[in-house]
């Protein structure tokens, strides 16, 4: 842990490992031969081409992503995903687009997929007994509701072409890819700093794609350019190469999700272990990457949060809409911030029996 990161359970953008961040920061300064920064370099030059193939490679290696799958980088954020998805595949279409409703995120994809055509919702609750129609366009999810603190631990078995936001745990655990018909997820918590999406699809399902869209809201003009159809997004595709490179040194997504697991364990057991705390999702969904919880006596919430800021513990307040607390446990967040985090519940709940 160094000075200037404390213990961040920030949910983003985007926490890296600090040998990551100190690479990063060098090829600020000084990336190639001739002592050009890397924010400088030419995305056409070869320089430039190598990374951006090396970071697609990483990508296939620690998913395992099937050949007839590419591999994308966009821009835009998981946002602008809400909107692509439905243009390409359900716009012009008489076929309904299933959506999964898990909550913040899942909803504004919804929002934006009912401007292209018809869409049936699913709520969370009904997730487990309800049977996909096999007529619909697709089933969109969202693997690991961020705000909420829930995550899918299966997904369904449909002939359905199946769409995963996966933002928030995508290299967090091992997932089969070949599942999917799309994967996406915005970079920032797992991947890279924000400013670059990540798209895997599967070629044909992209080739389904009849009608004519804008250039930059086609999926196939970036595979058909190799992701340089226009600038891209330089720095954060090197940043995430670096951290891929870590990940990948660091024993891949079988090694990180046992990790994963672990700092998420310790957490919820101190939770349902300490009488003056309750977690928020329920048992059976509880995310690994996103742990939300709540004090039982709310007017505690404020003297929790200074004592934990105290500690050097920051970053844990819940979200507006759902309040609490919430602690962002992802890959780059050593054990030891979580057995910190651990102690600051054990102490407060101590200090306030005595
Ligand atoms: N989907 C999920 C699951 C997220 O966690 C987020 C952001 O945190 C988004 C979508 C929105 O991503 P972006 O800000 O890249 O548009």
């Amino acid at each position: 842990m160094s000075k200037t990161s404390k213990h961040n359970f920030g949910a983003g953008p985007c926490i890296l490992p600090q040998t990551v961040l100190k690479q990063a920061a060098d090829a600020v300064e000084h990336w190639d031969k001739a002592g050009l920064s890397i924010l400088e370099i030419s995305h056409r030059s070869p320089e430039f081409e190598a990374v951006i193939r090396n970071t697609e490679a990483l990508v296939r290696e620690l998913l395992d992503v099937p050949e007839d799958y590419s591999v994308l980088f966009l821009q835009g954020g998981a946002s602008l995903q809400f909107c692509m998805v439905p243009m390409n595949f359900s716009q012009g279409s008489p076929k309904t687009a299933v959506y999964l409703d898990g909550g913040y995120f899942g909803q504004k994809a919804i929002k934006e997929a009912k401007l292209f055509g018809k869409v049936e919702t699913i709520d969370w609750k009904q997730s487990k007994t309800y049977t996909i129609p096999g007529s619909a366009a697709y089933f969109h999810c969202t693997s690991n509701n961020t705000i909420e603190g829930t995550e899918m631990f299966s997904f369904p078995e449909t002939p359905v072409p199946v769409i995963c936001d996966m933002s928030s745990d995508i290299f967090s655990r091992k997932i089969d890819v070949s599942r999917f018909a799309l994967i996406y997820a915005g970079a920032q918590k797992n991947m890279g700093p924000a400013g670059m999406t990540l798209v895997i699809a599967k070629n044909t399902f992209l080739d389904s794609v009849k009608h004519p869209l804008p250039s930059m809201l086609d999926y196939r003009v970036y595979r058909d350019n190799g992701s340089l159809y226009n600038t891209p997004p330089v720095f954060a595709i090197y940043t995430a190469m670096l951290n891929l490179q870590w990940l990948k040194k660091k024993g891949g997504v079988n090694l990180i999700a046992r990790e994963n697991l672990c700092k998420a364990q310790a957490l919820y057991d101190e939770i349902d272990r300490n009488p003056l705390f309750e977690g928020l999702a329920p048992a059976a969904d509880r995310s690994l990457m996103n742990v939300t919880f709540k004090i039982r006596n709310e007017a505690l919430e404020p003297h929790f949060l200074d004592f934990a800021a105290r500690r050097g513990l920051v970053g844990i307040r819940g979200y507006r809409t759902v309040g609490g607390f919430r602690a962002s446990l992802y890959n780059a967040l050593p054990y030891e911030s979580v057995t910190a985090l651990v102690n600051a519940l054990r102490d407060f709940s101590n200090d306030q029996a005595l």
